[in-house]
C-alpha cells in the first residue's frame, strides 16, 4: 500500500492513524458486533459516540455552555441559507464581509432571505487582502454580521477577530476550524463542512448561542431550524452518524496531539516552509497579502503557465496530488490541512526547487 501525499482542498486527507482506528473498527465497533455504520442513531452506542465527539469538541474549541453543539447535513453551502433563515427575521437586515469566492456565494444566497449590505469588501485589493476593520460600515441594526474566516479558494485568512460591537459576528469556518484555537465568546455562530479539517464530507457543525434560537423565517424546513434541532439533540432527524463518529476520533487524535495549540504550532510551521520558499522564488507566486494569508490553503502560480501540466504530472509521479487551483483562478492550490504531514510540504518544496532549477 502506498499512500500519497493528497493537497485537496476537500474532502481532504485525513490522520492515518484515525483511518487506521476506523478500519480496525469497521465490522465491529467495540464489542457490538456491528459497524457504527448500522446502528440506530438512538441506540446506546451512538448516543455515546454523538456524545463523546460533541464533548471533545467543546473540549478542544472551549465552547461554553451557552452555546449549543449542532451537528447538521446540507454543508457549508447548505449554510448559505440556513444561517439567514434562522438568524435574519431579527431585523431582516445582514451584514456580509466579502473577502472573495466563498463570502461572495454566502451574500448571494442570503439576499433571498432579507436585506443583505456588503459591509466592506476586497475587491479594492483584487481579493488579496481582508479589508481593515477600520474600512468596514456596519450597521447597528444588522441580524448579524457574515464573514468567512478562510477564503479556501482565495487562500486568504483572517488572523484576528473582527469587533461587531452588539452584532452577532457568524462565520464560515469551512476550511480552518480546528485548525488554531479560537476564541468562540467573539462569535454568535459558527459553521463549518467537516470535510476540511474535521473528517468525512456529510456533516455540518453549527456552533451557536443560546439567545440567537428560536428566530427562524416560518419557512425555514423544520430539519434545518437550529431551535428544533437543539432540542432534540441534533436528531430530529437522522444524523450523519458515520462522519460524526469519524469526526470524534479526528478530536481524540487532535487532544492526543496536545491540543489547538500544539495543532497551530505544526500547521504555522508547515505554512512557512512553503511560503519562505514561494517569496524566495523566481519563477513561483503567491500574490496574497503577507499578513492575510491562509496557513491552510495555499494558492501559487507559475511565472511560465504554460508548465502548468507538466508540473502537475511531475507532482503526481512524486507521489503529490490534486496540486491544481480552483477551476475560477487557475494555477496552483497546496492545502495543507492539520493532517498534512510536514514530510509532505517538506516533498512539495523540494519538488518545487528541482522543478525551477529545471525549468527557471
Ligand atoms: C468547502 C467550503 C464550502 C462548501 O462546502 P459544501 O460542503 O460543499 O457545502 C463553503 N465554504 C467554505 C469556506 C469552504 O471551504
Amino acid at each position: 500500500m502506498t499512500r500519497v501525499f493528497n493537497f485537496s482542498a476537500g474532502p481532504a486527507v485525513l490522520p492515518e492513524a484515525v483511518l487506521r482506528r476506523a478500519a480496525d473498527e469497521m465490522l465491529d465497533w467495540q464489542g457490538s458486533g456491528m459497524s457504527v455504520m448500522e446502528m440506530s442513531h438512538r441506540g446506546p452506542e451512538f448516543m455515546g459516540i454523538h456524545a463523546r465527539t460533541e464533548d471533545l469538541l467543546r473540549e478542544l474549541l472551549d465552547i461554553p455552555s451557552s452555546y449549543k453543539v449542532l451537528f447538521m447535513q446540507g454543508g457549508a453551502i447548505g449554510e448559505n441559507a440556513i444561517v439567514p433563515m434562522n438568524l435574519i427575521g431579527r431585523s431582516g437586515r445582514a451584514d456580509y464581509v466579502d473577502t472573495g469566492d466563498w463570502s461572495k456565494r454566502s451574500l448571494t444566497e442570503a439576499r433571498k432571505y432579507g436585506t443583505v449590505q456588503i459591509a466592506a469588501s476586497a475587491e479594492a485589493s483584487k481579493f488579496t487582502a481582508v479589508p481593515k476593520q477600520s474600512t468596514w460600515k456596519l450597521d447597528p441594526g444588522a441580524a448579524y454580521v457574515h464573514i468567512c474566516s478562510n477564503e479556501t479558494i482565495g487562500g486568504v485568512e483572517y488572523h484576528w477577530t473582527p469587533d461587531t460591537g452588539a452584532v452577532p459576528l457568524v462565520a464560515d469556518m469551512s476550511s480552518n476550524i480546528l485548525s488554531r484555537p479560537i476564541d468562540v465568546r467573539r462569535y454568535g455562530l459558527i459553521y463549518a463542512g467537516a470535510q476540511k479539517n474535521m473528517g468525512p464530507s456529510g456533516l455540518t457543525v453549527v456552533i451557536v448561542r443560546d439567545d440567537l434560537l428560536g428566530h427562524a423565517l416560518p419557512i425555514t424546513p423544520t430539519a434545518f431550524n437550529y431551535k428544533v434541532q437543539a432540542e432534540n439533540d441534533s436528531m430530529y432527524n437522522t444524523p450523519p452518524t458515520y462522519a460524526i463518529y469519524i469526526a470524534g476520533l479526528v478530536c481524540q487524535h487532535i487532544k492526543a496531539q496536545g491540543g489547538l495549540a500544539a495543532v497551530e504550532q505544526h500547521n504555522r510551521a508547515k505554512a512557512k516552509l512553503l511560503y519562505d520558499f514561494l517569496d524566495g522564488s523566481s519563477f513561483f507566486r503567491n500574490e496574497i497579502a503577507r499578513e492575510d494569508r491562509s496557513l491552510m490553503n495555499v494558492p501559487f502560480k507559475l511565472r511560465d503557465e504554460s508548465l502548468n501540466d507538466t508540473f502537475l504530472q511531475g507532482a503526481q509521479a512524486r507521489g503529490m496530488v490534486q496540486l491544481k487551483g480552483h477551476r475560477s483562478v487557475g494555477g496552483m492550490r497546496a492545502s495543507i490541512y492539520n493532517a498534512m504531514p510536514i514530510a509532505g510540504v517538506q516533498a512539495l518544496v523540494a519538488y518545487l526547487q528541482d522543478f525551477e532549477r529545471e525549468h527557471g
